[in-house]
This record gives C-alpha cells, structure tokens and sequence, in this order.
C-alpha cells in the first residue's frame, strides 16, 4: 500500500541544512498497524508529513496504492489526501471555535457531502467514539481524553484507508491513553492502515511492528516483541 524508495529531506534556512530523513525505504502492507520510533529530532513527523502528503520528499519517490504521489500536482496531491487520509496530532488540534458535532463534521462539509447525510455520519462516528454525549460542548470544557476522541472522530469521519496519529497519547496520562490506542486498535481490526509516532513502548505493543528510526535513517524495521522493542530504543536514544 506505501512503498518509499529512497526518500530524502533537507530543509534549508538562509545558514543551515538539516538532513532529516536519509534515503528511506519502507513497505507498508493495506491493512497493518506499524508503529515508528526512534530518539527525538531523527525525522519521525517529517517521514509521517511525507507519507500524509503534508510535506514533500527533496528526493525519492512515494508510491501509494502503486500511484507514484511524488509525481503528482500539489491540487491532485490534496485531493487524494482529503479522500485517503485521517490525521491525529498529538495536540489534537481542534477549532476551539466550533462544538465538537461542528469539528468533526468539518470534514464533510469539505468533502461536498449534504447537510442531511453529514448529520447522520457524524453522529454515527461520534458514538462510535464513544463521545456523543458531548457533542454541543466546545473543546476546552472536555478532557484531553475526550478531546483526542474527538480528533480520532474527525480523523475517522470522512472513512479514509489510512490513518496517521504523531503521538497520539503524547499528552494523555495511561488510561486516557490506553482507551485511545484501544480506538486504534479497533479501527485497524476493521481494516484501516493505521501508521502510528510514538515515544511509548507500551503502545507500540499495540502495532503490528516497530520501525526504528536514527538520525534520517531505518536501523531496524521488523521489531515485534516488547524486549525487542525495548532494546531497540534503549540502544538508541
Ligand atoms: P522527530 O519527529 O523525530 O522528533 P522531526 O521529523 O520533527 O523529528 O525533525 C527531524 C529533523 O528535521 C530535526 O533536526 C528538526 O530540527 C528538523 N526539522 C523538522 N522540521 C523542520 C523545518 N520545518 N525546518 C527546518 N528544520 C526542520
Ligand atoms: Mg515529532
């Protein structure tokens, strides 16, 4: 389903070069949760932008559903990003302007959908969230837990193939954290591709393998186990 070959970053300021992401290559199969670690500043939310179609590759090609996006305009690139991909910060980044029913029907309305079928889908996703009973409140009255439901709601809402959470449970303490990689995790048993940033060992347990990242490059992709996992970032950070 994602395939990158030798994808490469560099971001240049007026004195600086940084090279954040070092000839990637990665295969990601429809249907799998893979988690992405790795010490801070080695590129894991430059890799997730790029694979979100937020940020472009200096060089390399992302290949999605075997369509080569790198070749793409920018207007068909955020096309194919609002029809195929849901996001999720993790500073949820909601419109404190807006309800939670308005936040999560957003997508919808970008999408062209009518106001008869948004209502419906909304409500839908928003049980499912478990979150529905909230739907007239604003974000700051909910607590960080129920606001990443909600941002996991909007995510969700539009049904998209491909769901990329950058630390999801960054700002959540365990339990708030647990149910939202419980909601991950469900979503992915339905068959969404869910490509995850984490710090958290114990939520990369929830994926089915962890790609270790180091300084712009892969040092190791097919860590399964806790141990493993645990070396791994042990070894590294
Ligand atoms: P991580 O998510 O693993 O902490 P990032 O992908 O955010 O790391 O960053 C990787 C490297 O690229 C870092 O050195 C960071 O400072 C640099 N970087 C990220 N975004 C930018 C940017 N917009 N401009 C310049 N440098 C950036
Ligand atoms: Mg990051």
């Amino acid at each position: 389903m994602i395939v990158t070959q030798d994808l490469c970053k560099i971001f240049r300021t007026e004195e600086i070069e940084t090279s954040a992401l070092n000839n990637v290559n990665i295969h990601i199969k429809k249907g799998e949760f893979v988690a992405i670690m790795g010490p801070s500043g080695c590129g894991k939310s430059t890799l997730l932008n790029i694979i979100g179609l937020l940020d472009n590759p200096s060089n390399g090609n992302y290949i999605f559903n075997e369509i080569n996006v790198s070749e793409k305009s920018e207007k068909q690139r955020t096309k194919f990003r609002k029809g195929n991909i849901g996001f999720i910060f993790q500073s949820f980044n909601l419109i404190d302007e807006l309800t939670v029913f308005e936040n999560v029907e957003l997508p919808l309305v970008y999408m062209g959908l009518p106001a008869s079928q948004r209502k419906a889908k909304v409500k839908e996703t928003l049980e499912r969230m478990n979150i529905a009973h909230r739907a007239k409140h604003y974000p700051q009255q909910l607590s960080g837990g129920q606001q990443q439901r909600v941002a996991i709601a909007r995510a969700v809402v539009t049904e998209p193939k491909l769901i990329l959470a950058d630390e999801p449970t960054g700002n959540l303490d365990s339990r708030n954290g647990s149910e939202v990689m419980e909601l991950l995790k469900e979503l992915n048993q339905a068959g969404t591709t869910v490509i995850m940033v984490t710090h958290s060992v114990r939520d990369a347990e929830y994926a089915d393998r962890v790609i270790h990242l180091f300084d712009g490059q892969i040092v190791s992709e097919n860590l399964k186990d806790r141990e493993s996992i645990q070396k791994a970032v042990e070894s590294l950070s």
